[in-house]
């Protein structure tokens, strides 16, 4: 333009990238790479609403951190070398081993467009079984759950089914964080319409905030629970006869397996709740027709997650209370295309479009596709791949949009393993991760905001994500990178596809092949969808049949995909699968997310804001655990489980309890020294879905002791792997740069070697202290800070948010500079405490105040200090700050401990 801005650019309307919620976005890019980003106000999962990870998308768009170029053994080469190179070794390795040996490990984050070219090209043309995918770890359980039910992997119900039901049961599901614009939506019918929020959780969490009832059960006991209930239903006649007459089968064998967990009383027992608590939930159970059922991992990921699937399904299937408006179970996914990898067939025990491997199956897909070496039989799941590739079963592996060397059980053991492959290809968003550093070949990809095509959401809503900039460096499609190696393979022309909706017509047309109502995944209706009109798609919930409309709500007519068109209740035994605890492994590990961070950080981790409420690893240990093991709040913890170790910051609550420990997943090793969750889950997994049990690992704490703790804010990253007498760092994004933590073991001397040497060039400013063995610094550069770094001997040092904002700002005088050695604003206002309200920057000081003027409600704190005013997702906390005000005063809550930032001592 004449002035030389940018001219005005249209927005683009797309999907979040990380929860199952799958809230629609609208992205109006800035032409330089960023993008405004905002809530999609008409897409139907969200209505305009983003959480904080949402919110933050245009944070994450930075290129900094991106995998631009292809690379083999670490040097870069051109795409013709890279795809020449992946092809010859899938043909060396097939040809010598077997195309058995080879196998491909996808992802939930995948598009469907994406995930379909994957398991086409192993399953029909290189011959293997062996795909599978991170949702393994995710909702597997669910998937088996729904099969064994109803014959076929159906979400029945959908989210407007939250706005009229009155009881809304979340089992396993710490929806305030994990799902936050879903739990909003229940909050909301809460509010407005007195529907009533049960939460069955052993954690107290922000979603107990939320709810009427709690229910702290004893982890591994939660089919007891059900099965009571479906007891209860039983003996207080509120079931459904002419339901279970007309649409199951299998409720006289599945009541009588039931009855064995016993009464109210016999299961308050097994379940370590108070009769009470039981009873009141039974009644209002029995008494609430519209009942939905939310569940997720903590219901999905254990060894017995398929049966407590059924047990849920199974109180649904008694009273009828399915498929009906306000109605059913409904499984919460964690990624946002779990359920678009399963429509494709991207698990192993799938082929695709919903297919098994029976011979008709097989025969459909194999003609579809005209598929040279269809596969004959299921492949290796999760787990067993890993174990695969340790034996030295697996030769050759292709992982995309996921890091395994992180987020698997085992994870050490399983990141040793991947280094014995002879061929490890990735195709990856981030030049550096821990799976990154295992593989030979490195393929850049689109990101999210320059990928296109589709992802369907939890309650079966096919959205799109369209692009709205240009591929960063070199990176391509996933979908036509793999087209490319087809191509070489010699399958071209089953390969030909020159667009996302060249793939999702196929995609489409599969689901309708030979269908004639066999299949409840159908959504041939969009088989021949134009380019423009795929460009134009509006979401959709599958099926979508030849009318071209989706479909709100699955068997409303009562009719199931099973042969006899019943839905099936499940026999449900009564063993409790508690872990078992040894006096060397005396406690159970409880592992999950926290609310700003998804994944393994590779994208969140970017975005400062997402940072400044919880910044460090750490564990929740209940108070009499810790005091056995000498462990202090904030101080340092040692897990150890029989497959690895870490050291994280802990977390004293009574939020766990007695026995319990819980840590959040996020951590690697490119952003802290030893806190990789993953290395201590066991392998123990369920016999029928093959998801991992990530709740229940028997695990021992230990206090590490630390002479000194300190941080450095620096612009750039600092490696402090190789310092020596570092015993803990862990690193996070702040304003212009990087906070790292860290802990030093060694005595006073080594200490102030340690300052010295970090202490970076330039004008300094500096307080030091050899009495208290403190020692402050500051480097600036024309008057601008450089970095800062204060070393002491609490466990409670740590930077005020004030502190944190200062790197690149000007430091104009002695009253400031004297502040930054103090690490508090020279008038003290911008210290708001712990920062709860991410959006706004809000803390616990801050709130406490307007709560202390007399703000009673969150809307009152809203309108005070903006806390919870944009996202929503710090609501809870907010409550929780209330409750806490008026049981005894303003104080720091348990659970934002390891967050607070303005203490300095
Ligand atoms: Fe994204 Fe948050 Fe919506 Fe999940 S709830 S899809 S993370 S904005």
């Amino acid at each position: 333009m004449a002035d030389g801005s940018q001219p005005a650019l249209p927005g683009v309307r797309t999907t979040c990238p990380y929860c199952g919620v799958g809230c629609g976005v609208k992205a109006v890019p800035d032409g330089l790479g960023g993008a405004e980003i905002t809530g999609d106000a008409e897409h139907p999962a969200n209505f305009g609403r983003l959480c904080s990870k949402g919110s933050s998308l245009g944070q994450t768009l930075g290129r900094e951190t991106r995998l631009l170029h292809p690379q083999i053994g670490g040097a870069r080469v051109s795409w013709a070398t890279a795809l020449d190179h992946v092809a010859s070794e899938l043909q060396r390795i097939g040809g010598r081993y077997g195309p058995s040996t080879i196998a491909f490990y996808l992802s939930g984050q995948l598009l469907t467009e994406d995930y379909y070219v994957a398991n086409k090209l192993a399953k029909g043309f290189i011959g293997t079984p062996h795909v599978d995918t991170n949702s393994r770890l995710c909702m597997a359980s669910s998937v088996a759950g729904h099969k064994r039910a109803f014959g076929a992997d159906v979400v029945p119900g959908n989210y407007e089914d939250l706005d009229t039901a009155d009881l809304i049961v979340l089992a396993g599901s710490n929806a305030a964080w994990c799902h936050p614009i879903l739990y909003q939506r229940i909050q909301k019918a809460r509010q407005s319409r007195g529907a009533k929020v049960v939460n069955i959780d052993p954690r107290r969490t922000a979603t107990s905030e939320g709810a009427d009832l709690q229910l702290s059960l004893t982890p591994g006991s939660d089919t007891h629970l059900w099965n009571g209930l479906l007891t209860h239903l039983a003996d207080a006649d509120a079931l459904d006869v002419d339901y279970l007459d007309a649409h199951t089968q299998g409720f006289i064998p599945a009541v009588l397996a039931a009855r064995a967990s016993g009464g109210i009383g016999a299961v308050a027992f097994k379940t370590g709740l108070a009769a009470d608590d039981v009873r009141a939930f039974y009644n209002l159970w029995t008494a609430t027709p519209r009942v939905v059922t939310c569940y997720s991992q903590g219901v999905n990921q254990a060894v017995d997650g398929t049966d407590k699937v059924n047990a849920i399904i199974n109180c649904h299937l008694a009273t009828g209370r399915i498929a009906r408006p306000g109605a059913g179970p409904l499984s919460l996914t964690g990624q946002p295309n779990a359920m678009g990898g399963r429509e494709v067939g991207g698990l192993a025990n799938m082929l695709a479009a919903h297919m098994g491997f029976s011979d008709r199956e097989r025969d459909i897909v194999g003609r579809f596709w005209k598929a040279p070496n269809l596969v004959a039989g299921e492949g290796m799941k999760a787990v067993a791949m890993f174990d695969a590739i340790d034996r030295g079963d697996i030769k050759a592996l292709w992982v995309m949009g996921t890091n395994p060397a992180v987020s698997l059980p085992r994870a050490d053991a399983m990141q040793e393993a991947l280094k014995k492959l002879e061929f490890f290809a990735i195709s990856e968003v981030v030049a550096s991760t821990d799976t990154a550093a295992c593989a030979s070949v490195r393929l850049p990809v689109s990101a999210w905001g320059e990928k296109d095509g589709t992802v369907t959401n939890s309650e079966r809503r096919i959205s799109r994500q369209r692009s709205f900039t240009e591929c960063a460096g070199e990176a391509r499609p996933d979908w036509r990178v793999l087209s490319d190696v087809a191509q070489r393979l010699g399958w071209g022309d089953s390969f030909a596809y020159r667009s996302a909706a060249d793939i999702f017509r196929e995609h489409a047309a599969l689901s309708g092949f030979e269908n004639s109502g066999t299949r409840v995944f159908d959504i041939s209706g969009l088989a021949t969808i134009s380019d423009e009109a795929f460009d134009d798609l509006a979401p959709v919930q599958w099926p979508v049949t030849d009318t071209g409309r989706g479909t709100k709500r699955v068997f409303e007519d009562g009719r199931f995909a099973t042969a006899s068109g019943r839905a099936t209740l499940v026999a449900i035994g009564s063993s409790q699968t508690r872990a078992t605890v040894t006096d060397e492994w005396p406690l159970v590990l409880n592992t999950g997310r926290i609310r700003d961070q998804w994944h393994t950080m590779t994208r969140t981790g970017l975005a400062e804001r997402l940072s400044s409420h919880i910044s460090e690893p750490f564990a929740e240990i209940h108070p009499r655990d810790a005091q056995r093991a000498g462990i202090v709040d904030r101080g340092l913890a040692r897990l150890e489980t029989l497959s690895g170790e870490v050291i994280v910051r802990a977390c004293i609550t009574d939020t766990v309890a007695p026995g319990a420990v819980f840590a959040p997943i996020h951590w690697s090793a490119e952003n802290s020294s030893l806190a990789r969750i993953g290395a201590l889950v066991h392998s123990a997994v369920d016999p029928i879905s093959g998801q991992p049990d990530a709740k229940a690992t028997p695990v021992r704490i230990s206090s590490v002791p630390a002479t000194h703790y300190g941080f450095v804010l620096s612009a750039e990253p600092i490696d402090f792997s190789a310092v020596q007498g570092v015993i803990y760092w862990s690193r996070s994004t702040i304003a212009n740069g990087f906070a790292t933590m860290f802990a030093l073991s060694g005595g006073h001397d080594e200490a102030w070697k340690f300052a010295d040497a970090m202490s970076a060039a330039g004008e300094k400013i500096a307080l030091t202290d050899t009495a208290t063995s403190t020692f402050r610094y500051a480097t600036l550069s024309d008057g601008r800070v450089e970095a800062i770094m204060f070393l002491g001997t609490t466990c409670n040092l740590q930077p005020s948010a004030w502190l944190k904002g200062l790197l690149k700002r000007e430091i104009p005088g002695p009253t400031e500079r004297r502040a930054v050695l103090a690490g508090r604003a020279p008038d003290g206002a911008a210290d708001h405490g712990a920062i709860v309200c991410v959006c706004h920057q809000v803390g616990t000081a801050r709130i406490d105040r307007a709560i202390a003027e007399g703000c009673g409600t969150p809307d009152a704190i809203g309108r005070n200090c903006a806390a919870g005013t944009n996202c929503g997702s710090c609501l809870p906390e907010i409550n929780r700050l209330l409750a806490t005000f008026a049981r005894r005063g303003p104080k720091i809550q348990a659970a934002d401990k390891i967050a607070k930032s303005d203490q300095f001592a």
